[in-house]
């Protein structure tokens, strides 16, 4: 593969919470990873002109440039990589199981037995590789993994991310209570030196041990801190880790909050002296921009307005929120209050890996929450906004499972769309692959139509996509330019 690739076809990406952008015979080119240009509308007479306007020989462009001319079939189409902001490596063998739980219980009875086994470096490894390579084959360009409390096996997580050129955020869990004794920390010291480690190793990880040469500095994989949630953590423990927090004022912090309603009666027992779940990680300094807050299904209107004034955000795991039996966030209000949300597939607790389902159940759950005849949010704060307590648009859904990712993984300005100057994380989608994926007759040959025609005719394939398509619908897997995963790899 060149250092450089002109791609000629169609493209999709959001631009706002409420606008996508349906762009027919597009010419993008990528240099060392990075969009360099976009220029939209071009008929294929036209090619050489634009290019050479650009500095580029079009027929020269393997040997002057480096670069490979890639042209999409008619139907094909290149999307943003998806952003999956919350996932549990070490759950994936789960995957499935225990749909009889609520949280709490499901922890103990099967979370905690499978994540003690990750002492074991080399199941570490086999395991890790395999959630690696699914999720970038599901679409996952980007992802926010907590590992075991391990620092070990959370290393070997950093290791197989970078070595599979998946961009990612790596933590190992901290929790020294409610726990097991076979799965717990032995000290809140020992917890945040660990915590520490393993920051500086995923530093120290690059570039030396990047598998390709890249001309972009920026690091693929980030250290994120990860208290499990409150209830795992003793108050020395966010203690210390709210001090290791604000000696890091650049790294990532991930947590769960307000999932549900008996753990978040058990967490304001253990934190008497705060007023609210989201107080207890305010008063350890844990609320930032760059913290991501899995679930918040229960927040109340103050807590909004205490993660937005932190700059935090929050990551929306509706199918985890269905099948643990948690209850529904309400997307609609926080987008409403200006919060930054991104979609999380919480694997284990949910079942499906990637981010396409989370975003069918984001769908599911705001129509849920429309249909019901009391609306507790109008009701609470008399007002409606423009989201609240309405079915979330397509162009919403997809934000949130690229831009709104984004956001929450302060990338905002690396990946999420394909702005010039952005790296190209991304997708080419070859519709109709997978069974459930149905083109209409005559749909793989729309010869002969005008441009504005074939712009309605994307726009309905990438609908399709967005609700019925699998990981064979998508072809290639682009992380910073680079091929990573796919079907067709
Ligand atoms: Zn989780």
């Amino acid at each position: 593969m060149s250092r450089n690739t002109l791609y000629y076809g169609s493209f999709v990406h959001s631009t706002s919470l409420t606008q996508l952008q349906y762009l027919v015979d597009a010419l993008v080119y990528v240099s060392d990873g990075s969009i360099v240009w976009i220029e939209t509308d071009v008929d294929g007479s036209q090619l050489q002109e634009v290019t050479t306007r650009h500095g580029l020989d079009l027929e020269g462009l393997s040997t002057t440039h480096d670069a490979d001319f890639v042209q999409l079939d008619e139907r094909d189409f290149i999307c943003p990589g998806l952003i999956d902001t919350h996932t549990h490596a070490p759950q994936y063998p789960n995957l499935g199981l225990g749909q009889e739980y609520e949280l709490l219980d499901w922890l103990q009875q099967l979370t905690f037995p499978r994540e003690a086994k990750f002492t074991d470096l080399e199941y570490a490894q086999k395991v890790y590789d395999q959630v690696v390579k699914r999720n970038l084959n599901a679409g996952t360009t980007t992802c926010s993994y907590y590992a075991s409390q391990h620092v070990s096996s959370a290393k070997v997580l950093a290791d197989v991310v970078l070595e599979r050129g998946q961009r990612a955020l790596v933590g190992k869990c901290n929790m020294n209570r409610n726990c097991p004794d076979y799965y717990c920390e032995a000290s809140p010291e020992a917890s945040v030196e660990d915590t520490r480690a393993l920051i500086s190793y995923i530093r120290d990880l690059q570039p030396s041990k990047l598998p390709w040469k890249s001309a972009n500095p920026s690091p693929l994989v980030q250290a994120i801190i990860t208290p499990r949630f409150a209830l795992s953590c003793t108050s020395d423990l966010m203690q210390g880790l709210g001090e290791l927090m604000a000696s890091e004022p650049d790294v990532h912090i991930q947590t769960h909050l307000s999932e549900n309603r008996t753990e978040i009666q058990e967490t304001l027992r253990s934190f008497p002296e705060c007023k609210s779940y989201t107080e207890v990680y305010e008063k350890y300094g844990m609320l930032r921009n760059g913290t991501i807050l899995a679930h918040c299904v229960w927040l109340t209107e103050k807590e909004m307005d205490v993660i937005k004034r932190t700059g935090a955000g929050i990551s929306h795991c509706p199918t985890s929120n269905f099948n643990l039996m948690s209850g529904g966030a309400r997307v609609g209000a926080m987008l409403d209050k200006g919060l930054n949300v991104g979609l999380g597939s919480d694997c284990s607790g949910g079942f499906a890996l990637g981010v396409l389902p989370q975003l069918r159940n984001a769908s599911m759950l705001s129509k849920m929450l429309a249909i019901q005849p009391e609306k507790p949010n109008e009701q609470a704060n008399g007002h409606t906004g423009q989201f609240t307590d309405k079915p979330l648009p397509i162009p919403t859904l997809f934000y949130l499972a690229t831009m709104g990712g984004a956001a929450l993984c302060k990338m905002a300005d690396t990946v999420g769309n394909f702005l010039p100057g952005k790296e190209f994380d991304a997708l080419h989608v070859t519709p109709g692959t997978s069974p459930n994926f149905f083109l209409d007759v005559g749909e793989d040959r729309p010869a002969g139509q005008t441009r504005e025609e074939r712009r309605t005719k994307l726009k309905e394939t990438f609908e399709r996509f967005l609700f019925v398509s699998d990981d064979r619908d998508i072809a290639h897997v682009y992380v910073r330019g680079r091929k990573v995963g796919g079907a067709k790899q």
